[in-house]
């Protein structure tokens, strides 16, 4: 399986770690669209939301626990914004499971 975000959680393409555990790896989206742009993804090739189950729902249980923890890091008290897009309709790029969280700014209130 070729894998954009599988070959960055190993560490064949670089990318700037935010944050790693057994579960989750986070890093800086490659083209921000926002002042701070994060994604966070299982360590488990999950293609996405429409692939999770009861047997993987764990790696997404961990990943929201630490979403607070970094909007601490990154100074997102004034609020932030988590997306993630399934499928074609939503746009979806990589798949591979990954929740962005954008803030550093006032979003626009749109979101679809
Ligand atoms: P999607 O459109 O699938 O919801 O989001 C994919 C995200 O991955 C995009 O925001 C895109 O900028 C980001 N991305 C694509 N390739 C790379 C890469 O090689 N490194 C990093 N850090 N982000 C990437
Ligand atoms: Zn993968």
């Amino acid at each position: 399986m070729n894998c954009l975000f599988c070959e960055i959680i190993k560490g064949n393409i670089p990318s700037s770690k935010v944050y790693e555990d057994e579960y989750v790896y986070a890093f800086r989206d490659i083209n921000p669209q926002a002042p701070v742009h994060i994604l966070l993804v299982p360590k488990v090739h999950i293609s996405s939301v429409d692939e999770i189950n009861a047997e993987n729902s764990v790696y997404v249980a961990k990943i929201f626990e630490k979403i607070p923890e970094i909007a601490k890091s990154e100074n997102l008290g004034g609020g932030y914004r988590v997306i993630t897009n399934c499928g074609a309709d939503a746009c979806q790029s990589v798949k591979h499971l990954h929740f962005h969280i954008l803030g550093g700014t006032q979003l626009i209130e749109k979101m679809g």
